[in-house]
C-alpha cells in the first residue's frame, strides 16, 4: 500500500541552492495520490467541530477546497495582497528576505466562526501565523491548523504552540 509520502518528490536546490523543495505537484499528478492526500487530511479533522476551512494561497487551495467540498463546508481564500476584489483585512509577515502581505475578505469569516487553516506545508510557521491573525481579527477562532507536510527541523509546531497543529507527512 502506498502512502502520501510515496507521491511527494524532493527537488534539490530549488528555488535556491541548498534548499530541498518538497514538491506536491507530484501528489496531484496521480489520481490515487491526490485522493489519498485528501483522505489523510480529512482524518486530521475527525471529531473536530468547525464552520469553515481557510486555505493559504496557492497550494493551500489545492487541498483545502476539495476537503471543504467533501465535508459540506465553505472555503475562504487567504490570498496574496492585491488579488481579492472586496474589502479585506491584511497582515504582513517576515520571509527569509523581506516581507509578504496576505489578505482575507472582511466578510469571509463571521465573528464566532470556528476555522480550520490549511496549507500544503509548514516550515517556520510564519505564513500560517499571519493567516491565523487575519481570522482572529475578524472574530474567528482557529480550532486547528493542518498541513500535508511538516518540516520538523524548522520548529513551526513549537512556534505555534498556542494552536492545534497537525500534519500528514513529516520530514526533518
Ligand atoms: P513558513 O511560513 O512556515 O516558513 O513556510 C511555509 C510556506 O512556504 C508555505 O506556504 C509553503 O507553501 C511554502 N514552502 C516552503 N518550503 C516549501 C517546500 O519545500 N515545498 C512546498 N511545497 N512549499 C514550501
Amino acid at each position: 500500500m502506498k502512502t502520501v509520502a510515496d507521491y511527494i518528490k524532493t527537488i534539490p536546490d530549488f528555488p535556491k541552492p541548498g534548499i530541498l523543495f518538497r514538491d506536491v505537484t507530484s501528489v496531484l499528478d496521480d489520481a490515487e495520490g491526490f485522493k489519498l492526500a485528501i483522505d489523510e487530511l480529512d482524518k486530521l479533522l475527525d471529531g473536530v467541530d468547525y464552520d469553515i476551512i481557510a486555505g493559504v494561497e496557492s497550494r493551500g487551495f489545492l487541498f483545502g477546497a476539495p476537503l471543504a467540498y467533501n465535508n459540506d463546508k465553505p472555503f475562504a481564500l487567504v490570498r496574496k495582497k492585491g488579488k481579492l476584489p472586496r474589502e479585506t483585512v491584511e497582515e504582513s509577515y517576515s520571509l527569509e528576505y523581506g516581507t509578504a502581505t496576505i489578505e482575507l475578505h472582511k466578510d469571509a469569516i463571521k465573528p464566532g466562526d470556528k476555522v480550520i487553516i490549511i496549507d500544503d506545508l509548514i516550515a517556520t510557521g510564519g505564513t500560517v501565523e499571519a493567516a491565523a491573525k487575519l481570522v482572529e481579527r475578524l472574530g474567528g477562532e482557529v480550532v486547528k491548523m493542518i498541513f500535508l507536510i511538516e518540516l520538523t527541523d524548522l520548529k513551526g509546531r513549537e512556534y505555534l504552540k498556542n494552536y492545534d497543529v497537525a500534519s500528514v507527512v513529516q520530514y526533518e
